[in-house]
Protein backbone atom coordinates (compact mmCIF):
# COMPACT_ATOMS: atom_id res chain seq x y z
CA UNK A 1 0.00 0.00 0.00
CA UNK A 2 1.26 3.96 -0.78
CA UNK A 3 2.47 5.41 1.74
CA UNK A 4 -0.38 8.81 3.07
CA UNK A 5 2.75 10.70 3.63
CA UNK A 6 3.15 10.82 -0.50
CA UNK A 7 -0.21 10.92 -1.13
CA UNK A 8 -1.32 13.99 -3.23
CA UNK A 9 -4.95 12.80 -4.09
CA UNK A 10 -6.59 16.39 -4.36
CA UNK A 11 -3.71 18.23 -4.37
CA UNK A 12 -3.52 20.36 -8.03
CA UNK A 13 0.24 20.71 -9.35
CA UNK A 14 1.49 22.88 -11.92
CA UNK A 15 4.46 21.82 -13.55
CA UNK A 16 6.31 24.35 -16.01
CA UNK A 17 8.29 22.89 -18.86
CA UNK A 18 6.20 20.37 -18.68
CA UNK A 19 5.23 19.19 -21.89
CA UNK A 20 9.00 17.14 -21.82
CA UNK A 21 11.96 16.29 -20.75
CA UNK A 22 12.40 16.42 -16.99
CA UNK A 23 8.79 18.01 -16.58
CA UNK A 24 6.76 15.41 -18.17
CA UNK A 25 8.63 12.86 -15.87
CA UNK A 26 7.61 14.87 -12.38
CA UNK A 27 4.25 15.53 -13.76
CA UNK A 28 3.88 11.48 -14.28
CA UNK A 29 5.04 11.30 -10.88
CA UNK A 30 2.62 13.68 -9.48
CA UNK A 31 0.19 12.02 -11.35
CA UNK A 32 1.10 8.66 -9.78
CA UNK A 33 1.08 10.08 -6.77
CA UNK A 34 -3.11 11.27 -7.10
CA UNK A 35 -2.13 15.39 -8.07
CA UNK A 36 -4.51 16.88 -11.10
CA UNK A 37 -1.64 18.35 -13.38
CA UNK A 38 -1.71 21.66 -15.63
CA UNK A 39 1.53 21.29 -17.67
CA UNK A 40 2.73 24.48 -19.59
CA UNK A 41 4.70 25.14 -22.33
CA UNK A 42 4.55 27.50 -25.41
CA UNK A 43 5.06 24.86 -28.24
CA UNK A 44 1.29 23.32 -28.80
CA UNK A 45 2.18 20.00 -30.41
CA UNK A 46 4.25 19.29 -27.62
CA UNK A 47 1.96 20.04 -25.22
CA UNK A 48 -0.90 17.60 -27.00
CA UNK A 49 1.06 15.23 -26.90
CA UNK A 50 2.03 15.23 -23.44
CA UNK A 51 -1.16 15.99 -22.39
CA UNK A 52 -2.49 12.67 -24.26
CA UNK A 53 0.59 10.75 -22.68
CA UNK A 54 -0.41 11.85 -19.01
CA UNK A 55 -4.54 11.27 -19.85
CA UNK A 56 -3.80 8.12 -21.27
CA UNK A 57 -1.88 6.94 -17.86
CA UNK A 58 -5.08 7.98 -15.94
CA UNK A 59 -4.42 11.44 -14.77
CA UNK A 60 -6.56 14.28 -14.62
CA UNK A 61 -4.49 16.76 -16.71
CA UNK A 62 -4.70 19.85 -19.09
CA UNK A 63 -2.29 21.94 -20.73
CA UNK A 64 -2.03 25.56 -20.97
CA UNK A 65 0.00 27.02 -23.71
CA UNK A 66 1.98 29.98 -21.96
CA UNK A 67 5.67 32.16 -21.95
CA UNK A 68 6.86 31.84 -18.14
CA UNK A 69 9.19 34.57 -19.03
CA UNK A 70 5.82 37.24 -18.72
CA UNK A 71 4.03 38.62 -16.23
CA UNK A 72 1.07 37.59 -18.36
CA UNK A 73 1.72 34.58 -19.44
CA UNK A 74 2.07 33.24 -15.21
CA UNK A 75 -1.19 34.75 -14.88
CA UNK A 76 -2.82 33.57 -17.23
CA UNK A 77 -1.46 29.87 -16.22
CA UNK A 78 -2.93 30.61 -12.70
CA UNK A 79 -5.91 31.65 -13.82
CA UNK A 80 -6.54 28.50 -16.15
CA UNK A 81 -5.73 26.60 -13.51
CA UNK A 82 -7.61 27.63 -11.47
CA UNK A 83 -10.61 27.94 -13.60
CA UNK A 84 -10.20 24.50 -14.77
CA UNK A 85 -8.91 22.21 -12.04
CA UNK A 86 -10.13 24.26 -9.34
CA UNK A 87 -6.50 25.02 -7.15
CA UNK A 88 -2.94 25.40 -6.90
CA UNK A 89 -1.53 23.43 -4.08
CA UNK A 90 2.11 22.81 -5.65
CA UNK A 91 4.12 24.85 -8.61
CA UNK A 92 7.04 22.93 -9.53
CA UNK A 93 9.28 25.99 -11.88
CA UNK A 94 11.06 23.52 -14.46
CA UNK A 95 11.00 25.55 -17.41
CA UNK A 96 14.43 26.12 -18.99
CA UNK A 97 17.36 25.93 -21.53
CA UNK A 98 20.83 26.78 -22.30
CA UNK A 99 22.81 27.95 -24.87
CA UNK A 100 26.34 27.01 -24.93
CA UNK A 101 29.34 28.79 -25.53
CA UNK A 102 32.39 30.96 -23.94
CA UNK A 103 31.14 33.63 -21.60
CA UNK A 104 32.81 36.77 -24.01
CA UNK A 105 30.72 35.35 -26.90
CA UNK A 106 27.27 35.77 -25.68
CA UNK A 107 25.62 39.02 -26.73
CA UNK A 108 23.65 41.06 -24.01
CA UNK A 109 20.34 39.74 -25.50
CA UNK A 110 21.03 36.21 -24.94
CA UNK A 111 22.02 36.93 -21.76
CA UNK A 112 19.03 38.44 -20.83
CA UNK A 113 16.90 35.55 -22.68
CA UNK A 114 19.00 32.70 -20.46
CA UNK A 115 18.14 34.77 -16.99
CA UNK A 116 14.29 35.50 -18.11
CA UNK A 117 13.97 31.64 -18.78
CA UNK A 118 15.44 30.37 -16.21
CA UNK A 119 15.49 32.76 -12.99
CA UNK A 120 12.93 35.66 -14.10
CA UNK A 121 10.82 32.86 -15.08
CA UNK A 122 10.54 31.22 -11.08
CA UNK A 123 10.09 34.76 -9.74
CA UNK A 124 7.36 35.30 -11.75
CA UNK A 125 5.37 32.28 -11.33
CA UNK A 126 5.76 32.16 -7.98
CA UNK A 127 4.23 35.74 -7.49
CA UNK A 128 1.76 34.94 -10.00
CA UNK A 129 0.72 31.66 -7.58
CA UNK A 130 1.60 33.22 -4.02
CA UNK A 131 -1.71 34.60 -3.39
CA UNK A 132 -3.52 31.19 -4.65
CA UNK A 133 -0.81 29.43 -2.48
CA UNK A 134 -1.40 31.36 1.03
CA UNK A 135 -4.58 30.44 1.01
CA UNK A 136 -4.28 27.40 2.43
CA UNK A 137 -0.43 26.55 2.26
CA UNK A 138 1.28 24.98 -0.32
CA UNK A 139 5.01 23.51 -1.93
CA UNK A 140 7.14 24.92 -4.73
CA UNK A 141 9.72 22.79 -6.29
CA UNK A 142 12.47 24.50 -8.31
CA UNK A 143 14.12 22.74 -10.85
CA UNK A 144 18.34 24.27 -10.43
CA UNK A 145 21.26 22.37 -11.88
CA UNK A 146 24.91 21.40 -11.35
CA UNK A 147 25.77 24.83 -12.50
CA UNK A 148 23.70 26.12 -9.40
CA UNK A 149 26.52 24.87 -7.22
CA UNK A 150 29.72 24.58 -10.20
CA UNK A 151 31.15 26.94 -12.62
CA UNK A 152 31.13 26.01 -16.26
CA UNK A 153 33.25 27.73 -18.68
CA UNK A 154 30.36 27.19 -21.33
CA UNK A 155 27.26 28.60 -19.15
CA UNK A 156 28.01 31.49 -17.87
CA UNK A 157 24.10 33.07 -17.89
CA UNK A 158 22.72 29.84 -17.70
CA UNK A 159 24.79 29.01 -14.17
CA UNK A 160 24.40 32.85 -13.08
CA UNK A 161 20.44 32.11 -13.31
CA UNK A 162 20.85 28.36 -11.87
CA UNK A 163 22.84 29.61 -9.05
CA UNK A 164 19.67 32.43 -8.64
CA UNK A 165 17.38 30.02 -8.25
CA UNK A 166 19.09 28.61 -5.24
CA UNK A 167 19.17 31.73 -3.57
CA UNK A 168 16.11 32.68 -4.48
CA UNK A 169 14.08 29.53 -3.42
CA UNK A 170 16.21 30.38 0.25
CA UNK A 171 14.73 33.92 0.32
CA UNK A 172 11.37 32.26 -0.76
CA UNK A 173 11.35 29.92 1.66
CA UNK A 174 12.43 32.50 4.69
CA UNK A 175 10.00 34.93 3.71
CA UNK A 176 6.92 32.46 2.88
CA UNK A 177 7.11 29.69 5.72
CA UNK A 178 4.42 31.78 8.13
CA UNK A 179 1.97 30.93 5.11
CA UNK A 180 2.91 27.26 5.67
CA UNK A 181 4.45 27.52 1.72
CA UNK A 182 7.50 24.70 1.90
CA UNK A 183 9.86 26.20 -1.21
CA UNK A 184 13.09 23.33 -1.90
CA UNK A 185 14.92 23.09 -5.30
CA UNK A 186 16.37 20.02 -6.57
CA UNK A 187 19.42 20.16 -8.33
CA UNK A 188 19.31 17.35 -11.28
CA UNK A 189 22.84 15.77 -12.70
CA UNK A 190 23.31 15.18 -16.34
CA UNK A 191 19.82 14.14 -17.24
CA UNK A 192 18.99 12.78 -20.81
CA UNK A 193 16.15 15.53 -22.53
CA UNK A 194 16.32 17.48 -25.41
CA UNK A 195 18.29 20.23 -23.86
CA UNK A 196 21.36 17.92 -23.42
CA UNK A 197 21.50 15.83 -26.41
CA UNK A 198 21.24 19.59 -28.38
CA UNK A 199 24.68 19.94 -25.72
CA UNK A 200 25.98 16.55 -27.01
CA UNK A 201 25.26 17.35 -30.41
CA UNK A 202 27.89 20.41 -29.51
CA UNK A 203 30.05 18.85 -27.39
CA UNK A 204 31.18 15.01 -28.55
CA UNK A 205 33.53 14.30 -25.37
CA UNK A 206 30.61 15.19 -23.34
CA UNK A 207 28.97 12.28 -23.27
CA UNK A 208 31.62 10.45 -21.83
CA UNK A 209 33.13 13.11 -19.84
CA UNK A 210 29.93 12.72 -17.70
CA UNK A 211 30.50 8.95 -17.07
CA UNK A 212 33.83 9.66 -15.98
CA UNK A 213 32.84 12.08 -13.42
CA UNK A 214 29.30 10.80 -12.07
CA UNK A 215 29.93 8.00 -9.60
CA UNK A 216 27.12 6.26 -10.53
CA UNK A 217 28.69 5.83 -13.67
CA UNK A 218 25.72 6.60 -15.97
CA UNK A 219 23.52 9.43 -16.93
CA UNK A 220 20.41 9.78 -15.72
CA UNK A 221 16.24 9.78 -16.94
CA UNK A 222 14.10 11.98 -16.53
CA UNK A 223 12.40 9.71 -14.30
CA UNK A 224 15.16 9.50 -11.70
CA UNK A 225 14.11 13.35 -11.33
CA UNK A 226 10.21 12.45 -10.01
CA UNK A 227 10.70 10.61 -6.73
CA UNK A 228 12.59 13.57 -5.19
CA UNK A 229 9.81 15.87 -6.82
CA UNK A 230 6.53 14.02 -5.36
CA UNK A 231 8.76 14.21 -1.87
CA UNK A 232 9.01 17.52 -2.28
CA UNK A 233 5.56 18.35 -2.91
CA UNK A 234 4.39 15.59 -0.37
CA UNK A 235 3.30 16.19 3.38
CA UNK A 236 6.30 13.74 3.63
CA UNK A 237 8.02 17.05 3.28
CA UNK A 238 6.41 19.71 5.41
CA UNK A 239 9.61 20.56 7.74
CA UNK A 240 11.66 20.89 4.34
CA UNK A 241 12.13 24.05 3.28
CA UNK A 242 14.92 26.38 1.55
CA UNK A 243 16.44 23.13 0.66
CA UNK A 244 18.41 21.93 -2.63
CA UNK A 245 18.44 18.29 -2.79
CA UNK A 246 21.09 17.54 -5.77
CA UNK A 247 19.63 14.15 -7.81
CA UNK A 248 22.82 13.63 -9.18
CA UNK A 249 24.54 10.02 -9.24
CA UNK A 250 26.84 11.46 -6.85
CA UNK A 251 27.95 14.00 -9.31
CA UNK A 252 28.21 16.52 -6.95
CA UNK A 253 29.74 14.84 -4.04
CA UNK A 254 32.79 13.56 -5.93
CA UNK A 255 35.44 15.98 -5.94
P1 LIG B 1 13.85 20.36 -22.27
O1 LIG B 1 14.45 21.25 -23.28
O2 LIG B 1 13.50 18.96 -22.62
O3 LIG B 1 12.55 21.04 -21.64
C1 LIG B 1 12.47 22.42 -21.40
C2 LIG B 1 11.01 22.74 -21.14
O4 LIG B 1 10.88 24.13 -20.83
C3 LIG B 1 10.13 22.46 -22.33
O5 LIG B 1 8.94 21.85 -21.86
C4 LIG B 1 9.83 23.84 -22.89
O6 LIG B 1 8.55 23.84 -23.52
C5 LIG B 1 9.82 24.67 -21.60
N1 LIG B 1 10.07 26.09 -21.80
C6 LIG B 1 11.22 26.68 -22.24
N2 LIG B 1 11.07 28.00 -22.31
C7 LIG B 1 9.80 28.27 -21.89
C8 LIG B 1 9.05 29.46 -21.73
N3 LIG B 1 9.57 30.67 -22.03
N4 LIG B 1 7.78 29.37 -21.29
C9 LIG B 1 7.22 28.16 -21.00
N5 LIG B 1 7.90 27.00 -21.11
C10 LIG B 1 9.17 27.06 -21.56
O7 LIG B 1 14.88 20.39 -21.05
P2 LIG B 1 15.06 19.52 -19.73
O8 LIG B 1 13.89 18.66 -19.48
O9 LIG B 1 16.40 18.96 -19.79
O10 LIG B 1 15.11 20.70 -18.66
C11 LIG B 1 14.12 20.93 -17.68
C12 LIG B 1 14.75 21.73 -16.57
O11 LIG B 1 15.79 20.97 -15.97
C13 LIG B 1 15.38 23.04 -17.03
O12 LIG B 1 15.17 24.03 -16.05
C14 LIG B 1 16.86 22.68 -17.11
O13 LIG B 1 17.67 23.80 -16.98
C15 LIG B 1 16.97 21.74 -15.94
N6 LIG B 1 18.13 20.87 -15.95
C16 LIG B 1 18.31 19.94 -16.93
C17 LIG B 1 19.41 19.09 -16.87
C18 LIG B 1 19.65 18.04 -17.89
O14 LIG B 1 20.72 17.39 -17.82
N7 LIG B 1 18.76 17.80 -18.83
C19 LIG B 1 20.40 19.20 -15.81
C20 LIG B 1 20.11 20.21 -14.84
C21 LIG B 1 19.02 21.01 -14.92
P3 LIG B 1 8.23 24.75 -24.85
O15 LIG B 1 9.42 24.65 -25.74
O16 LIG B 1 7.00 24.14 -25.39
O17 LIG B 1 7.99 26.12 -24.33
Amino acid sequence: MASARFDLSGRVAVVTGGNGGIGLAIARGLAEAGAKLAIVGRDEAKNGAAERQLLNAGAEAIAIRADVTTSEGCASLVDATLGRLGAIDILVNNAGTNMRKRPEAYGLEEWRMLVDVNLTSVYLACMAAYPVLKQRGGKIVNIGSMTSIFGASFSAPYGAAKGGVVQLTKSLASAWAADRIQVNAILPGWIVTDLTIRGRAATPDLHDKVIARTPAGRWGEPDDIAGAAVFLASAAADFVTGAALPVDGGYSAQA
